[in-house]
Parts: structure tokens; C-alpha cells; sequence
């Protein structure tokens, strides 16, 4: 008979190792955050042109390819585990009571050795777990996280923060509605005569960064070879969380809800491909995800940008003069009107409590990458856009 080999005891400074190996990631992920954030050449240079892109545009688009969502798969994994977890304890604890009640010892006492060694694997799981997530977020740290800290769009665009008048708002504002309106007129209408895709959702949405491949000239840090973006299956129910779109960057995917008016979905897929491209901010990825569509041969995709970036600056025209937001709706088609209508329709049958948590939740994930006014930094792309407009750069080459 073999004979066992007896197992050494640990040393006290293999203990101390141990006791802090686990932590070794999340540390580092926290010291990168904090560091580097007052270093944002080394961000661009190292992290989001270098690491982060490489990550983006291999992995990433081998994760593409992939016909089904990893993200939604995750999810829906994750919730089974949670009702799994929950119903054991559930299990456990009317198996307590009902040995309490009956006075019924179902478990021998434990020996000292079986509580010590019972206790050991408690300890080395729970490590297992702190190493495992810790590893998970310095990941996501290094191939996204750092991105919020990179230069900002505006400087990478060369273009130059400048104050506008109301009236230089309201002059985007037309162009925005006049170009909507006449790509509008030779779109796909369904029974209701609201715009509906030419070509089929999953051909839609394997081109939503074809727009991109004529901007990677104009902005080269805007390239990557992913183009596609995932539908999510169950988006009727993730409507109630009042969000259009993922980018989930732990798999660096891009995902869409498909269940909302077409109108609004080439916008979203463009905006999350943005994320994908080493984007944090979300004004920053409205900004990319609306020039990608202006420039995407798709005519759903032109007409999407710019019927969405009409509702941003429109917006933004309300807050300042309300008789000039009135002179620009004047531009919008019947056609455009009716896909706006429909949209908030949509979304008015989603609202409610359910709803109000999930976008609180968003806010604050927005605000714990660093920005300051969170979900509201959506609308500050109408200062990206405008910066642009008033440069000449806004719109595609004639
Ligand atoms: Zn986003």
C-alpha cells in the first residue's frame, strides 16, 4: 500500500501571502483607478489606444461572431442562480424549523477535526471568490474602465468648447429636421406608418459600424473591425428597466433591445459600438453613434442619427427659447412626427417604480466611472454637436 504524503504545515509568512493573494487584483485595479486618472496621456497612449484596443478589436470581435448575447446569457444565468440560492435557503431553514419543532436531530455533531477542516474550505472558497472577482474588475479596469480618463472627445476631434447663441442652435436644429425629413420620405413604413427597417433586423444590425469605416479616416482612434451588434431576445421584458441598449465590456459586446420602435434602434447600436472603441462617456459615444450614422450607407441608419440628434438639440433649444423650438418642429415631416409619437407611446406603457429604480441604478454606475452628472451627460452631446456643426465637420462631405 502507497503510503500518503504527509502534508506540511504552513509557514507564517506562506500564511500571510495567502491571507492577502486574494486581494493582490482588487488592489491593483484600485491603484490604477486612482492613479492614472491624473495621467491622462499615459491613459490614451498605454490603456485606450493600446491595451483596451487590442482587447476591443480581438477579442472583441471574435465575441461578435457570436450569434447569441453572452451578456443576456450571463443574465439570465445569474437570476436562475439567485432563485436557486434562495429556494435552498428557503429549503434549509423549514428543515431547521421543522427539526426545532420535533426535536429531531437529523445531523451528527461534528468532530473538532471535521469543524476545523469544514472551516478551512469556507476560508479557501472565500478567497477563491474575493481573487476571482478582483480579477474580473482589473480586467475591466484595463480594457474599459481607464477610458473615462483618456483626452476627451473634443480634443481628440480637434475641436474647441465655444459658447452658441439660441439661433446657431436652431439652425442645427433645421438642418437636423429638413435632412431627417427628406431620407424620412423614401423609408419602409409599417401598418401604422412608422418607419420600419428595409432589410432584416439581424442584416441591420451586422452593419451598425459601417458608418464607422469612413469616419476611422477622419478618426483613426475611432477604428476597430467590429461592426455588428447583438440583439437582446428578451427586450420586451428589459423594457421595464427603461434602457435601449448594453455595452457589456467584461465580454466587450455590444447589445441592443430590439423590442422599441425601429426608428431609435440603428442610434443605440451605433452608440454602443462607440463604448466598444474605447469610449467611456456617454455624450461622448451619443456624439460618435450620431456621426457614424450620418455617415453609414444605410439610409435607416442616416435617417436614425438624425432624427435622434434632432431630439437632443431640440431638447437643449426648449430649455433656451421656447418660440424658436416651435419654428424648428416645423421642419419635421408627418413621417418623423409619427415615429416620435410612437416612441414615446412606447415608453409611456414601461413607466413605474421598476423603472425609476433601474435608471437610479445606471445613474450612479455612470457617476462611479467619474462623471459627474450622470445619466444627465447624455444630453451634453448637443455641445459636441454644436462644436462640430459650427466647424463645418458635422455633416457628411457633399
Ligand atoms: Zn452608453
Amino acid at each position: 500500500m502507497k503510503k500518503e504524503k504527509e502534508q506540511k504545515p504552513l509557514t507564517k509568512k506562506r500564511k500571510v501571502w495567502r491571507a492577502i493573494g486574494w486581494a493582490t487584483p482588487t488592489v491593483l485595479a484600485i491603484i490604477c483607478m486612482q492613479v492614472f486618472k491624473h495621467f491622462p496621456s499615459i491613459v490614451e497612449t498605454v490603456f485606450s489606444k493600446g491595451i483596451s484596443h487590442f482587447f476591443n478589436s480581438t477579442l472583441g470581435y471574435l465575441i461578435s461572431w457570436i450569434p447569441f448575447s453572452l451578456t443576456e446569457a450571463l443574465i439570465i444565468v445569474a437570476l436562475l442562480s439567485i432563485v436557486f440560492l434562495v429556494g435552498s435557503l428557503l429549503v434549509s431553514f423549514i428543515r431547521f424549523l421543522f427539526s426545532l419543532i420535533f426535536h429531531k436531530v437529523e445531523k451528527e455533531e461534528e468532530t473538532e477535526e471535521e469543524k476545523a477542516k469544514s472551516k478551512a474550505e469556507t476560508f479557501a472558497a472565500m478567497r477563491f471568490i474575493g481573487w476571482f472577482v478582483g480579477s474580473v474588475y482589473l480586467f475591466y479596469v484595463v480594457a474599459f474602465g481607464l477610458n473615462s480618463y483618456r483626452y476627451p472627445a473634443a480634443q481628440l476631434c480637434d475641436l474647441e468648447y465655444t459658447s452658441y447663441t439660441s439661433e446657431q442652435l436652431y439652425d442645427l436644429c433645421c438642418e437636423l429636421a429638413d435632412r431627417g425629413s427628406t431620407i424620412r420620405a423614401h423609408l419602409k413604413e409599417d401598418e401604422k406608418g412608422c418607419m420600419t427597417f428595409k432589410e432584416s433586423l439581424s442584416h441591420t444590425l451586422a452593419h451598425a459600424g459601417d458608418g464607422y469605416k469612413t469616419l476611422d479616416d477622419r478618426y483613426p482612434f475611432l477604428s476597430n473591425p467590429v461592426t455588428r451588434v447583438k440583439p437582446v431576445l428578451l427586450s420586451h421584458w428589459w423594457s421595464y428597466t427603461g434602457i435601449e441598449g448594453v455595452y457589456f465590456p467584461i465580454f466587450m459586446e455590444s447589445n441592443v433591445n430590439i423590442d422599441i420602435p425601429d426608428y431609435a434602434i440603428p442610434a443605440s447600436a451605433a452608440h454602443e459600438l462607440s463604448h466598444l472603441r474605447g469610449f467611456a462617456k456617454e455624450d461622448e459615444c451619443n456624439f460618435f453613434g450620431c456621426l457614424s450614422c450620418f455617415e453609414n450607407p444605410s439610409k435607416d441608419y442616416q435617417y436614425s442619427g438624425y432624427a435622434i440628434a434632432y431630439v437632443y438639440c431640440a431638447n437643449q433649444l426648449y430649455s433656451q427659447d421656447e418660440k424658436l423650438w416651435l419654428k424648428a418642429e416645423e421642419h419635421l415631416s408627418d413621417g418623423m412626427m409619427r415615429d416620435y409619437i410612437s416612441y414615446n407611446t412606447y415608453w409611456e406603457q414601461y413607466q413605474g417604480t421598476f423603472q425609476d429604480v433601474s435608471l437610479s441604478i445606471n445613474d450612479s454606475l455612470i457617476k462611479n466611472r467619474g462623471v459627474e452628472d450622470g445619466s444627465k451627460s447624455y444630453d451634453r452631446v448637443v455641445d459636441l454637436l454644436m462644436m462640430s456643426y459650427l466647424k463645418n465637420q458635422l455633416f457628411p462631405a457633399e
